[in-house]
Order: C-alpha cells, then sequence, then structure tokens
C-alpha cells in the first residue's frame, strides 16, 4: 500500500488566486473548515500578474455607467455567445465586491476627489477598470491574503489554533479528483519538494486552477497554466464548454527571444498609446469590423479628442476587443507592415509626458528596460499577439458554480461560459471576486445539506498513486520518451496548426500530432527520485495538457465560423446558426490509460431572458441573431 498523509475538511479549494481565495473566505465565513492547495508559493498564482484593473461599473469616472451597460459590453465581447446568466451575475455583482475588497484593506488609485479611480480599456463603453497603477492583481491577492490572515486570528481566538478552519497547502500539486458514485470524496496529489503523497477527505471541492497557456509556445502565461482543473474536472466525469475560444492578447513583447510573449498590459492604450506599423500609419482605423462600425472614432483626431471628452467623441479603435485588435496585429506583420521583430509598434512616448508614463505605467516602464533595454519613455515597444487566457472551461451553473458532478464547483479562469467567445480585458479579476465568492457559497450549501460523506476507496487512492509514478517505471519496452520534447512538440503544433488562425487541414494535423504524443506519452520516463524533480513535475502535467488541447483542437474543427477567439480562414464570417450552440467537450474513456479520449457534442445554448435581450436595439441583435430568435423582441416586425 501506498505511503499517504491523509487529512479531512469540509471544502478543499484547488488554487489561491484571486478565485480561490474569494472563494476560501467565503466557505469559512459559512463556519466549515476549509484547505487551500496551489502548486507554487502561496502569493505567487497568476492573478498576480493582472495589470490593467477590475472591471466593475462603480460609475466613478462617468456616472452614466450602469450594471446594464457593463452587461451589454460584455456580450458585445463574447459575441452573445455568453452565457448570459453569468455576465447578468457579474455585470450586478462587480462593483459590491470591489467596494468589499475595500473593507479588507485594498488600496485603490483614486481620483482627485477621493473616488476609487477607473480607467479605460478595450470593449467598455466607460472607464471602468478599478486599478493599482498597473499591478492591480498584486493588490488584490494581497488583500484577500491579508483577510485569511484576519480570519485565522479570529480562529485562533475561538479554538486556540490559527488553522483550524484555513489552512494553506502551498507548492502542493492535486492530481486526481475522487468520487464514490459520482459524488466528489476528495483529492489527491503530492507535495512538490519531497515527492509524497497526499490525500484530502472532503466532500466539496472548488477547483480555481487558472488556464492552459502552456499548451502554446508563445504565451503570456506562467509554469501554471497546464490546464489542471480542467482536466481534474474532465477525468472526474464534467463537462468543458467553449474550449475552441483562446483568447491571444494583442500586444506581447515579440522581441528578445527569451521574453517572447510576455504581455504589454492594454492600459498602455487605455492611457493613450497608439498601434502604428512601419509606415507609421495608426492601422487601426481601418479594421473596425461591421459588427462595431458606429461605435468607434473614424479619424485620429476624434480618437485623440475622446481621451479627455467622452461625450462627444467615439473611442479609438485602438481599444477594440481584444480578437479584433490580434487579427488586425496579424493582418499587417502578414502584408509586410510589420516592425524588425515581426510585431507592430506601440507607441506611448510621443503620446504622454516621460513622467507620466512612468507614474502610470511603471510596471512596463521596468519591464521593457530591464529585458529588452528599450525606454519606453523614448522609444515605441515592438508587441504582437501571445496566447494569454482561454474562455473555454468546465461547465458550470451560474449562481452556484457548481459543475455535472455532485459536490464539485469551478471559479476563475478554469470555469467556462461567463465571456462567451471573447473575454473583455478586466473582466477576469472581476469574474474572480464575483464567481469565487458564489463557488465558495455554492460549496458551503452542498456541504451543509449533506446527508453522508462519500468515502475515499483505498483502490482509488492506490490508482492515483501509480498513475503519479508512472513516469518512473516506464514500460520497459526501450522506448523511453522525454518530457520536456514532447511539451515542446505539444506547444509548437498548438501554436502553429491551432493558433490565432485556423483552418481545417491544419487542425486535423493538429489532432493526428496529439494523437501521435498521447501514445508516446505513456512511455515517459524521468531520472531521479521524488524529491523536488522538475521532469517528472513536467510528467505529470503532461496529461493534463494533452487532454485540453485535443479538446481545443476538436471543438475548433467542429465549429465552423469565426466568431471571437476562434478564427477559422476556411469559414471566415460569423454565423448565426452557430451563435446559440456550445460545443461540450467530456472524457469517455478510451483505451489509452493515461488520456482519455475527448468526445464534443453540440448543444443549444438557453434564449436570452427576455428583460435583457429588451436592453439592446434589435437593429445590433441582428447583427448576430437569426430572425426567429428575435420574434419577441418588441422592435420585430414579426
Ligand atoms: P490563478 O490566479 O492563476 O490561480 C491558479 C492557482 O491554481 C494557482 O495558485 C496555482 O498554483 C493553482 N494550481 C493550478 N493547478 C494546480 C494543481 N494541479 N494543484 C494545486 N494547485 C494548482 N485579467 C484582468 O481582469 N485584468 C488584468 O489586468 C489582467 N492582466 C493580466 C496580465 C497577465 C500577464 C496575465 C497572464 C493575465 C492577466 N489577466 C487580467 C487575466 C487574469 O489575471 C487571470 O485570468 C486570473 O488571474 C486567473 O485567476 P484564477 O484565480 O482563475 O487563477
Amino acid at each position: 500500500m501506498t505511503e499517504v498523509e491523509r487529512l479531512s475538511y469540509d471544502v478543499v479549494v484547488i488554487g489561491a488566486g484571486g478565485a480561490g481565495l474569494r472563494a476560501v473566505i467565503e466557505a469559512r465565513e459559512r463556519g466549515f473548515s476549509v484547505a487551500v492547495v496551489c502548486k507554487s508559493l502561496f502569493g505567487k498564482a497568476h492573478t498576480v500578474m493582472a495589470e490593467g484593473g477590475c472591471a466593475a461599473s462603480m460609475g466613478n469616472a462617468n456616472s452614466n455607467d450602469n450594471w446594464q451597460v457593463h452587461f451589454r459590453d460584455t456580450m458585445r465581447g463574447g459575441k452573445f455567445l455568453n452565457n448570459w446568466r453569468m455576465a447578468e451575475l457579474h455585470a450586478r455583482e462587480a462593483p459590491d465586491r470591489v467596494w468589499e475588497l475595500e473593507t479588507y484593506g485594498a488600496l485603490f488609485d483614486r481620483t482627485a476627489d477621493g473616488r476609487i479611480s477607473q480607467r479605460n480599456f478595450g470593449g467598455h463603453t466607460y472607464p471602468r477598470l478599478a486599478h493599482v497603477g498597473d499591478r492591480t492583481g498584486l493588490e488584490l491577492i494581497r488583500t484577500m491574503q491579508q483577510k485569511i490572515v484576519s480570519l485565522q486570528q479570529e480562529d485562533f481566538k475561538e479554538t486556540g489554533d490559527y488553522e483550524a478552519r484555513i489552512k494553506v497547502f502551498a507548492e502542493c500539486t492535486i492530481t486526481e479528483l475522487l468520487t464514490e458514485d459520482g459524488r466528489i470524496s476528495g483529492a489527491f496529489g503530492y507535495w512538490r519538494e519531497s515527492g509524497r503523497f497526499i490525500l484530502f477527505e472532503a466532500p466539496a471541492v472548488v477547483l480555481a486552477t487558472g488556464g492552459i497557456g502552456k499548451s502554446f509556445k508563445v504565451t503570456s502565461n506562467s509554469w501554471e497554466y497546464t490546464g489542471d482543473g480542467h482536466a481534474l474536472a474532465l477525468r472526474a466525469g464534467a463537462t468543458l464548454i467553449n474550449m475552441e475560444f483562446v483568447q491571444f492578447h494583442p500586444t506581447g513583447m515579440v522581441w528578445p527571444p527569451s521574453v517572447k510573449g510576455i504581455l504589454v498590459t492594454e492600459g498602455v492604450r487605455g492611457d493613450g498609446g497608439v498601434l502604428k506599423n512601419t509606415e507609421d500609419k495608426r492601422f487601426m482605423f481601418e479594421y473596425v469590423p461591421d459588427v462595431f462600425k458606429g461605435q468607434y472614432a473614424d479619424s485620429e483626431e476624434e480618437a485623440d479628442r475622446w481621451y479627455t471628452d467622452q461625450e462627444k467623441n467615439r473611442r479609438t479603435p485602438d481599444l477594440l476587443p481584444r480578437d479584433e485588435v490580434a487579427r488586425a496585429i496579424n493582418s499587417e506583420v502578414k502584408a509586410g507592415r510589420g516592425s524588425p521583430h515581426g510585431g507592430v509598434f506601440l507607441d506611448i512616448a510621443s503620446r504622454l509626458p516621460a513622467e507620466e508614463i512612468r507614474k502610470r505605467l511603471p510596471s512596463m516602464y521596468h519591464q521593457f528596460k530591464e529585458l529588452a533595454d528599450v525606454d519606453i519613455t523614448k522609444e515605441p515597444m515592438e508587441v504582437g499577439p501571445t496566447c494569454h487566457y482561454v474562455m473555454g472551461g468546465i461547465e458550470v451553473d451560474p449562481d452556484t458554480a457548481s459543475s455535472s458532478v455532485p459536490g464539485l464547483f469551478a471559479a476563475g479562469e478554469c470555469s467556462g461560459g461567463m465571456h462567451g467567445s471573447n473575454r473583455l480585458g478586466g473582466n477576469s479579476l472581476s469574474d474572480l471576486l464575483v464567481f469565487g465568492r458564489r463557488a465558495g457559497l455554492g460549496a458551503a450549501s452542498y456541504v451543509a445539506e449533506l446527508k453522508d460523506r462519500p468515502k475515499v476507496s483505498q483502490s482509488d487512492v492506490d490508482a492515483a498513486a501509480a498513475m503519479a509514478l508512472a513516469p518512473f517505471d516506464p514500460p520497459g519496452d526501450g522506448v523511453e520518451e522525454n518530457p520536456y520534447s514532447l511539451h515542446t512538440e505539444l506547444q509548437q503544433s498548438m501554436n502553429d496548426l491551432v493558433g490565432i488562425i485556423r483552418k481545417a487541414e491544419e487542425i486535423e494535423r493538429a489532432l493526428e500530432k496529439l494523437g501521435e504524443l498521447r501514445e508516446r506519452i505513456k512511455r515517459v520516463t524521468v531520472e531521479g527520485h521524488r524529491q523536488f524533480n522538475p521532469g517528472w513535475h513536467l510528467a505529470v502535467d503532461l496529461r493534463n495538457m494533452l487532454m485540453v488541447s485535443e479538446c481545443v483542437a476538436r471543438a475548433a474543427l467542429t465549429r465552423t465560423e469565426s466568431r471571437g477567439g476562434h478564427t477559422r480562414d476556411d469559414h471566415p464570417g460569423m454565423d448565426a446558426q452557430w451563435r446559440n450552440k456550445l460545443l461540450v467537450c467530456s472524457a469517455t474513456a478510451g483505451d489509452n490509460p493515461v488520456v482519455p479520449d475527448i468526445g464534443v457534442e453540440v448543444k443549444a445554448q438557453t434564449p436570452l431572458r427576455q428583460d435583457l435581450l429588451e436592453l439592446f436595439e434589435l437593429s445590433e441583435l441582428g447583427k448576430y441573431y437569426t430572425d426567429e430568435e428575435l420574434t419577441s423582441h418588441p422592435g420585430s416586425p414579426a
């Protein structure tokens, strides 16, 4: 029998980013014991990297803003494929979640009259992003950690034990979820430092593991984003939706090669930075698509006036939603008007005084100075698209964040639906707060109502341990595979064949490659022992990356249209017949014990509630919906 440390909790939250921490706070506030597990150091989650801000219609910068405007912007950004109930809850609740963070101690930047300052971002009608310079995510995490410490101090007063209700398990990776009769019974993993196994017996698990970017070669994401939560959910029997929609942020660094993909915040454009090609032309004016015609400035003069007077002018097309800007940059580079290192120019130097740039964008200033030896107060940056965010994720109930597996909840980037086919910048941090809280609440309510707790079976624990240890014990047929080589091949294929622009024949080649890698992973071999062994860690993560990559590729092949973060060269238009269709991925057993087969099914989207439908003009909806779907709109002639 494998040696395993065993612990018991009411709720296990996997992930200590914004979504995870907010879930922890909520479940603990409801009186439950919570384990929070993260594979990085506590406080090093991806959320820390969020620069631009957190979108919430507080109306501080423009009093015309309200939840309905935010809802409309979010639906437009997602090209009306969003789970509208999630988009509604998000728009309604985001301001309260931001104000609540202040009560935890968050120090947002202020307006001259002392309110929380809000900045412009792509796709948002009004300045809406609450921010702390360009280090907003860091403040979010710092504040929630501080709140957790204060809750632990309360617990100490009551029980004499700081960790009586919240305990942090850092540098600990969960490799498998365990179930009994289809209900969650626990989570199995290992300590990264010692390699020793750990088992959490718990009736409720909240997945808050973030995204999948490490399956792509050029990405703004860090090493943690290996799609673990997505794959854990699939293997436990839950479903994923919208996996074909991957956001390529338009502005990643392109030079030097060692930093290619690192994010250049949209805040640069929000604060006045403009995109230019080698002809010094502000090319975004050429790329306003029909669905946004009339909403964006059509001259440089109007676009520039908009920064100071948003009532009388339309916004700059530099701030179109990310999918539009990324495709525009791609086209400029393809047309030979790209910068020396294969991107375009992002110029803030000629737009703001040096001191103002250093004040508003301190991280960007240092990032370029230190990594590329570029002074952004004097020269333009070179930027290009980078894999940034996955809109697809675990299918959840909007109100409770529960998945189809009883006891399994999900929030944050690993959940799906909220952002439809494309996320607006700033809408992730608010998503984490709104749905992190709801997931914590959902898990707490579920546990409160349980009559009996599912049990962990020893055979499941042994199977999870054997799967984790397999790379130390290859089949012995003389063929050994290196996890680093497999990872490089996977990233290259996803980048080249299922990247920003896709076509059937290339996606099919990617699927062939994925099939080959799924066979080869059975022979992945690592040297040494279980004590801090990065090769082993990667080998364990690889099966997750292969599963989620297969979901992305299969869904991308099935959706024969272009929408948001899914651009098909062979099906360039948006097709109204596809708008109300969701692609749902599930794991079907198959004959590969390491990486199960993936099935994709088409499911109809629930029609938009009447009062929400009426928030839009018929003429706008007509660009996305079929005529039959709009007969109930008051403006419809039918
Ligand atoms: P994360 O913050 O990534 O946390 C994931 C957690 O899960 C980590 O603790 C990780 O260790 C843990 N984990 C993962 N797998 C396992 C496992 N198997 N076992 C145990 N633990 C595991 N969004 C905005 O709204 N505004 C912005 O300004 C913004 N800027 C961004 C800038 C950058 C550079 C990047 C990359 C993203 C940005 N985003 C922004 C997006 C946003 O930051 C993320 O979508 C969001 O932080 C995800 O939060 P999360 O809580 O879902 O996951």
